[in-house]
């Protein structure tokens, strides 16, 4: 899963030549990485539980910003192989608050985020755990998040681990199989029913939809009313709903304009009765 950071905005307005070019992004080169400035979470600390060579993920989205996918895996992987030990996890974390406390610094998150899916990774309740026992001995203020793509949220495991957090944030950007299918492309096992299934089971989550034109559009009235009907059934606490921040994996994805973000929060508002927030 990818992180949307503080832009001006400016960004939002109505599409035009002057529109900024879309900002091109690195993978993460190691288990630790920020404060970043995020859109949604403040200061925020980033845990990376992935690869530092290559993105790990179940889905291969048309927008994301860590371009496409070739290192696939739809449940979590089985061994750490490649990935960092829970141990090393907490030592990384525990230096980086140690380092911030000394600068006197505080922090509004500490956000499992990094290169890829976080809850492919095999010990995701474990990190979990020891992330929220630093947190509440260096940063008590800070509440431990993560941004997932759902796409292991039928699992019973993966449900009970995300539990464990202060803040779920959970993609959902289609309303239909087929949508999703164009847009996200996830790895075949992975279907929308189970997502949503899932979702439904989770407490008190966050939605977070990226909505995009151009060779596939999830913003048009038809694909909207498709995702309002799902998001009323899910009914979350609330959506973040954004476009484009970086530059996507398919160069022929475009941003869509403020306007078209905020007709779309308002109908999840008025129609699916769930709140909605444009970053
Ligand atoms: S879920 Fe999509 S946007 Fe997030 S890392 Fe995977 S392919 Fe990229």
């Amino acid at each position: 899963m990818t992180e949307t950071t503080t832009r001006s905005r400016k960004s939002f307005e109505p599409l035009s030549l002057s529109s900024p070019p879309l900002k091109k992004i690195s993978l993460r080169r190691g288990i630790i990485y920020g404060p970043v400035p995020s859109r949604r979470l403040g200061q925020s600390l980033g845990i990376n539980l992935l690869p530092t060579d290559d993105k790990l993920c179940s889905f291969n989205c048309l927008y994301c910003q860590y371009g496409w996918t070739k290192n696939v895996a739809f449940a979590p992987v089985e061994r750490l192989k490649n990935l960092p030990s829970v141990d090393a996890v907490a030592a990384a974390l525990e230096n980086a608050l140690t380092v911030l406390g000394h600068d006197h610094k505080t922090i509004d998150g500490i956000t499992i985020c990094g290169n890829g899916e976080p809850t492919l990774y095999p010990a995701l309740a474990e990190v979990i755990v020891a992330a929220n026992k630093l947190r509440d001995r260096y940063q008590p203020q800070a509440r431990v998040a993560i941004l997932s793509n759902s796409s292991t949220v039928g699992s019973p495991a993966v449900r009970a681990a995300l539990e464990l957090l202060d803040l779920k944030i959970m993609k959902f950007d289609a309303g239909s199989e087929a949508m999703f299918r164009q847009l996200n492309h996830p790895a075949a096992p992975v279907y929308m029913g189970e997502i949503i299934a899932g979702l439904k089971q989770l407490k008190d989550c966050y939605l977070q939809s990226c909505f995009v034109q151009g060779r596939v559009t999830n913003a048009d009235p038809d694909s909207v009313a498709m995702w309002v009907e799902k998001v009323r059934e899910i009914h979350p606490l609330a959506v973040h709903i954004y476009s484009l921040d970086r530059a996507p994996a398919d160069k022929r994805i475009e941003r869509v304009s403020l306007t078209t973000l905020q007709w779309i929060a308002n109908e999840v508002r008025w129609r699916g009765g769930v709140r909605a927030e444009v970053f």
